[in-house]
């Protein structure tokens, strides 16, 4: 009988497997262990409008403490999990109290992937991952001051858009020949740069940072073509990677991310991951991946608790994302590795269009910029597997749901 679940991880997978265990009736103890003091909280609004000021604190809950409370879940925050036993089935905590489980739900999120450089650890560096970091970035977002962004994502950009229209000098070092150049289309990445430069944001490709340089606070970012960026404030966004600290440490599977089955289950029976920190596979693409998403931390979080109960369920998502830059909405939907063409519908001047990746027939995945309708009719299209006509999706005045 399954009496105790603990979870280990207070993020966004943690909050939603809480929600489908009491939801699915699970009426036994459940214990949230999370290193951060905050209740569970939304992350995407950090580089958007909380960043901004725009949006409070109160606004990123998933939910408020009278919920935990009435669903009766033992919060342990500001408690790190230090370690893992799982043949003794037990969580040691950093105070050193010890927590046993009939099953384990691993839901560790990823870590900001730091810079290695000389001048690295100098003040004024910083990394944008949780509500913690957020107080002293935001007191460097000044009218003028010179905010130097390291890594063109969509973390980095998203930032860079924040700290344009909080009246700062921005510039954007990207080691790449162009920026998001690992998740979209090269016509996405110069509709994207046009839009940063017009605001005033300078970016700059193709520049690999070797150093940071300052008397105890950092004054300027030193490159391998010899330039040098003055900059009051750094917000290096260069990825993330997976915390599988504890997981690996117990002896579970580890590559590039936990190792878990279509169940979200680890190699070891009693113990599920979900969300960032894992590896899982795809039944759709056929293959394995690690994804940093919202969706991917939910959908798995709910398959995990439901397997967790013993109701056997299959994690099978076309993933999705978006990211928000100035009034721009970008959403991908599917995984464009593998395709063999590509497509752009509609304009880019006319600040919406999209960018269809097919592999023969069938839609792999679309980036759709300001165009919700592409965004939605793919997310079907590609789960369905419907084959389309390439000339049907080249032209802009056909629905994509109709290129059928
Ligand atoms: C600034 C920012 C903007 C983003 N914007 C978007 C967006 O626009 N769209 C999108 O889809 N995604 C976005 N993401 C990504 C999204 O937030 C993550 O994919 C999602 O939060 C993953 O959820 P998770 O539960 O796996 O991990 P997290 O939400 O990171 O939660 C993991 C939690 O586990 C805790 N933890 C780790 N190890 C331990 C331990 N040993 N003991 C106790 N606690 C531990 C961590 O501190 C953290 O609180 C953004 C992320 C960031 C940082």
């Amino acid at each position: 009988m399954i009496s105790t679940i603990l979870i280990i991880g207070g993020g966004q997978a943690g909050a939603q497997a809480i929600d489908t265990l009491r939801r699915e009736g699970f009426g036994g103890r459940i214990v949230l262990i999370g290193d951060e003091p905050e209740l569970p909280y939304q992350r995407p609004p950090l580089s958007k409008k909380y960043l901004s000021g725009e949006m409070a604190a109160d606004r990123l809950l998933f939910r408020h403490r009278s919920f935990y409370d009435e669903h009766r879940i033992e919060l342990k925050l500001g408690q790190r999990a230090v370690r893992l036993d799982a043949q003794a089935r037990q969580v040691a905590l950093a105070d050193g109290e010890t927590l046993s489980y009939d099953r384990l739900l691993l839901c560790l999120g990823a870590a900001s992937r730091r810079l290695t450089c000389p001048g690295a650890d100098l003040a004024g560096v910083h990394y944008l991952r949780g509500i913690a970091d957020v107080g002293a970035i935001q007191a460097g977002l000044k009218p003028l001051a010179r905010v130097v962004i390291i890594g063109g994502g969509y973390i980095g950009l998203e930032t860079a858009a924040t700290g344009i229209k909080m009246g700062c000098e921005v510039t954007v070092l990207e080691m790449a020949d162009r920026i998001m150049n690992r998740v979209v289309a090269p016509s996405v990445s110069t509709y994207f740069s046009d839009e940063h430069a017009s605001h005033g944001v300078r970016i700059h490709c193709d520049t690999r940072v070797v150093g940071l340089e300052g008397a105890g606070r950092v004054e300027r970012v030193v490159c391998a073509d010899g330039k040098s960026h003055a900059a009051d404030l750094i917000v290096v966004g260069v990825g993330a990677v997976a915390a599988t600290d504890i997981a690996s440490a117990a002896g579970l599977a580890c590559d590039n991310g936990i190792v878990v089955d279509e169940h979200c289950r680890t190699s070891d029976a009693a113990i599920f991951a979900a969300g960032d920190c894992t590896n899982h596979p795809s039944p759709h693409y056929g293959r394995r991946m690690r994804l940093e998403s919202v969706d991917n931390a939910f959908e798995q979080a709910k398959t995990a608790a439901l397997n967790m109960l013993d109701r056997p369920t299959v994690h099978d998502r076309v993933p999705w994302f978006w990211s928000d830059q100035f009034d721009n909405k970008l959403l991908i939907v599917g995984l464009s590795q593998d395709h063999d063409r590509q497509i752009v519908r509609g304009d880019p001047a006319s600040r919406s269009f999209s960018v269809c990746y097919l592999k023969g027939r069938e839609l792999l995945a679309v980036e759709a910029i300001n165009h919700s309708k592409d965004y939605m009719a793919a997310r079907k299209l590609i789960a369905e597997r419907t084959l389309l006509n390439p000339e049907k999706i080249a032209d802009g005045n056909c629905a994509l749901k109709e290129a059928v």
